[in-house]
């Protein structure tokens, strides 16, 4: 680690303790951001990184509601507004019990580089609610999302700050959320995204992130002129991004073999087809269950919980080529990613943010395998949020193959940039570097044109 990043993060350290993954958010950009300082000192004279590390606006509100049973719960709202100066603040809402001001910092910066490498104008901004959606009614869930919107409608807005979906929040919490936006302000505008078809809503927005990892993963495996015909695949999590990482992965012609949930996973020697991912969507998304129900109905699959004292996490112990975590951060550590390597694993495409600990990605740039981080692999789903802002702008939905085509496109130009760039900075195949100092290096221009604000 140079010295000018040592000196960086122990600053934020001192400024901001008991963050640890914001601290490790930062760490790892500085780091990548150090080759660009060496060419180019002008950034680091501008302090353009330390503005970019402190957001621009933290708004932490109290959200109380009443249940269904009249009992009052009362939980913490955030929004992080943390830069604006290549668009409107964007990025999403995450509920989750987990949900505190240093995992919503360490998203949001994550953020803003994954929306300049979109090609898209959107700044970064995340938010969320400690508030646990899981097993709770839908007349609980609408209760809850009318009384954080009763305070963020005050913040947000198309031109200003455009929240989206994340872990816990997928089409019915938007609806709710938008329905309550719209009755508040008496606007029928695009202020959030991932909204319902006849209402505003993108044509594969639901699938993009999932299918943008997959696109991801295909043009790395085209750098070798290797496709994903027949690879077996290792997925976790079984949410909106796993869902459609599998359905991609279908169409290409891969073998996704193991899905999980915060309880624990599926291992199905056979591969998971189209049925089988039909029983999964409808499991989890309409009747809420859990993925040990997989067994149930498909008794040849292995179903392990998950055993918080091990040291690594058995899903990433099997034999595969493709590896694409999509549940949440932190779910490889340097035991599961040596794992990987050891099983035959030499593509991994991050659906989920930050899902590798540093010690675990510094095993894959050593070992030069096709690492794509999350902030490149996974953004295809907020560029498609990009698109169905431009569609609500124009007042004019696209087609389906219209919406696809430019998320290829997208994904080809982020894949484009992370080699180039890599390349340009002495670090070849290294999409880590490529991702950030790519992601930087918009952002901060529009910093330096626009003068310190
Ligand atoms: P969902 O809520 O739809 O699904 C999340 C999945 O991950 C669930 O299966 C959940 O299991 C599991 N999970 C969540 N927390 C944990 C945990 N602490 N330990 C183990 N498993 C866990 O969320 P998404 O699919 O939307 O998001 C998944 C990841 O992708 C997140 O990292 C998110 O930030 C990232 N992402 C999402 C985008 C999107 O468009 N939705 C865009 C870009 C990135 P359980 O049901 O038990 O909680």
């Amino acid at each position: 680690m140079s010295d000018y990043v040592k000196d960086l993060l122990a600053e934020v350290k001192a400024k901001h303790p008991a963050e640890p993954e914001f601290h490790q958010a930062v760490m790892e950009v500085a780091e990548s951001l150090s080759l660009l300082f060496e060419k180019h000192p002008e950034y680091k004279t501008a302090k353009v990184l330390e503005r970019i590390i402190e957001p621009e606006r933290i708004l932490i509100f109290r959200v109380p509601w009443v249940d269904d049973q009249g009992e009052i719960h009362v939980n913490i709202g955030y929004r992080i507004e943390m830069n604006s100066a290549i668009g409107p603040y964007k990025g999403g809402l995450r509920f989750h019990p987990s949900v505190n001001l240093g995992i919503l910092k360490f998203l949001a910066f994550e953020q803003v580089f994954k929306n300049s490498l979109t090609t898209l104008p959107m700044g970064g901004g995340k938010g969320g609610s400690d508030f646990d959606p899981k097993g709770k009614s839908d007349l609980k869930i609408m209760r809850f999302c009318q009384a954080f919107m009763s305070e963020l409608f005050r913040h947000i807005g198309p031109d200003t700050d455009v929240p989206a979906g994340d872990i816990g929040v997928g089409g019915r919490e938007i609806g709710y959320l938008f329905g309550t936006y719209k009755k508040l302000r008496n606007e029928f505008t695009g202020v959030l995204t991932g909204k319902g078809l006849n209402w505003g809503g993108s044509l594969i927005r639901p699938e993009a992130t999932g299918y943008g990892a997959v696109y991801f993963a295909a043009e790395m495996l085209s750098t070798k002129g290797q496709t994903l015909e027949g690879k077996t695949c290792l997925v976790s999590g079984s949410g909106n991004v796993a869902q459609y990482t599998i359905e991609k992965l279908l169409e290409l012609g891969a073998k996704p073999v193991t899905l999980s949930d915060s309880n624990g996973y599926i291992y199905d020697e056979q591969g998971i087809d189209r049925e089988k991912l039909q029983y999964v969507m409808e499991m989890k998304n309409v009747r809420r269950g859990r993925i040990k129900e997989y067994t149930d109905k498909y008794k040849h699959a292995i179903y392990t919980p998950l055993d918080a004292n091990m040291e690594f996490n058995p899903l990433w112990s099997h034999k595969a080529e493709c590896a694409f975590p999509s549940a949440t951060q932190n779910e490889i550590n340097a035991k599961d990613a040596q794992n990987l390597l050891n099983n035959g694993v030499y593509v991994i495409s991050e659906g989920a943010n930050m899902p590798t600990t540093p010690d675990g990605v510094e095993i894959f740039l050593d070992n030069k395998i096709l690492y794509g981080p999350g902030k490149a692999a996974n953004a295809g789903g907020v560029a498609t949020s990009g698109l169905e802002m431009a569609q609500n702008s124009m007042r004019l939905p696209w087609t389906r193959d219209e919406v696809d085509k430019r998320l290829q496109m997208i994904m080809h130009s982020i894949h484009k940039t992370c080699v180039d760039i890599a390349d340009r900075f002495g670090t070849p195949g290294n999409y880590v570097n490529g991702a950030n100092i790519g992601g930087f290096l918009k952002v901060a221009d529009a910093m330096m044109d626009q003068g310190v604000v």
